[in-house]
């Protein structure tokens, strides 16, 4: 069957907008990008990607290296543990970690924290000390310069992120001493789908010199988690960016700047959301109407930033595309969505088929970043239906539902 007579019965039989994950694409985008990788490397999914549990596991379970769980809220946990994950599996990171879920998260099993701040180490210090344990603290640094100026940085200037390179020598003191907590190492993410290569290299071989900076100020190096970056498309067609040089490239980097590393001194991670499922993810969408507007065509969905796009509002979505078939022939429209405000626009002036009400179009590319990246709310219409294939078969059809229930009195 066709990729469009396989979606039209999809969008047929669960409705639309509709959502649909393939399995064997995450699990090949998984042994594709850990064979970019030095053997050895560990690699965390970044649950905020795509937190379904099913694509979270199929990057966990089967043959080859499995991932590790990047996480950052109690939502993300359960889907971690649902997925199979054991807190010693999992990475628990952000700016913002409350009593609460450090408490949960220790409760889970989860013993290895990102610290961004001396406050953040000693809330996580508090709670394991009350559960009686001992957390691994990787701190998250924020450095001064960076290697490269390409994707979305984060770092290298004032952030919510990371403790500021220049401030260590003066904490480390403090750093070292909170009781619960064990400094094991480093975290650095400064960047999210970096243009190339190259510039990857660079990002990894900058944080590799701060954890170096770190080593020297005497902290335990133990655990070196060097980042992201992996670029791919994200609702436009095309394919995941390929690494061919990155192998050997990130092994003399580290064979330079931290000898050790081919024996486990430090161990080595890097992280990963988009690259490992946007590919993976389709959204079907219906045609509810075409109209033109002063000599401007509206293509106007059934789904919009509700079911796709909360991010555009950052500026990172805009513009959506539709796959195209080859032959047939093309216009030019904007790809509106169904909710009454004028950002609900998904693509500007994009190459659309020319459509008409009751037609289907893909949005490619739409495997990360999707519902829990959405305005679902917004507007309260339900949430798209999410239907993962495994060989073929539909082996999940789920939305997730919100409704509003009572909170208990303290
Ligand atoms: C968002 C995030 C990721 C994933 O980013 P991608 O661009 O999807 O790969 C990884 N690590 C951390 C700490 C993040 O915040």
């Amino acid at each position: 069957m066709s990729a469009t007579a396989e979606h039209a019965e999809l969008a047929e039989r669960f409705g639309t907008p509709l959502y649909v994950y393939d399995l064997d694409r995450v699990r090949a985008a998984r042994r594709s990008l850990f064979g970019d990788l030095p053997d050895g490397f560990h690699l965390y999914y970044a649950l905020k990607a795509n937190p379904h549990p099913a694509i979270a596991r199929a990057l966990r379970e089967g043959a080859g290296p499995a991932c590790r769980a990047e996480i950052s809220s109690p939502g993300e946990l359960a889907a971690a543990l649902e997925a199979g994950y054991a807190g010693g599996d999992c990475l628990y990171t952000g700016p913002g970690k409350t009593d609460a879920e450090i408490a949960l998260a220790l409760s889970h099993g989860v013993r290895r924290f990102s610290v961004e701040s001396i406050g953040d180490l000693r809330r996580i210090g508090g709670h394991a000390r009350a559960a009686g344990v001992v957390a691994d603290c990787l701190l998250r640094v924020n450095a001064l310069a960076s290697g490269a100026a390409t994707g979305l940085r984060m770092m290298g200037k004032p952030s919510q992120f990371g403790i500021d390179a220049e401030t260590l020598p003066g904490l480390a003191a403090e750093l070292s001493s909170v009781d619960g907590t064990r400094i094991a190492g480093a975290h650095f993410f400064t960047m999210s789908n970096a243009a190339s290569e190259d510039a990857l290299l660079a990002e990894y071989d900058q944080a590799a010199q701060s954890a170096v900076r770190l080593a020297e100020l005497g902290f335990a190096l133990d655990y070196v988690d060097l980042g992201g970056g992996f670029g791919a498309p994200y609702a436009t067609p095309g394919e995941r960016s390929a690494y061919p040089g990155l192998r050997d490239g990130l092994a003399s980097v580290l064979d330079d700047r931290l000898p050790g590393w081919r024996t486990g001194s430090p161990e080595l991670a890097c992280e990963s959301g988009r690259s490992l499922v946007a590919g993976a993810g389709s959204l079907l969408c219906r045609v509810v109407n075409v109209k033109t507007s002063r000599d401007n065509t509206f293509v106007v969905l059934d789904g919009g930033i509700n079911v796709l796009g909360g991010l555009s509002g950052i500026g990172r979505l805009l513009p959506a595309a539709v796959q195209l078939d080859d032959a047939a022939p093309t216009e030019t429209a904007h790809l509106a969505g169904p909710l009454c405000t004028p950002g609900d626009l998904l693509g500007r002036a994009v190459r659309v088929p020319k459509l008409t009400a009751g037609d289907l179009v893909t949005i490619p590319n739409t495997g990360a970043y999707g519902p829990t990246a959405s305005l679902v709310h917004f507007l309260s219409r339900p949430a798209p239906a999410e239907v993962v294939l495994d060989g073929g078969e539909v082996v999940s059809a789920t939305r997730l539902e919100s409704r509003r229930t009572p909170v208990a009195l303290a």
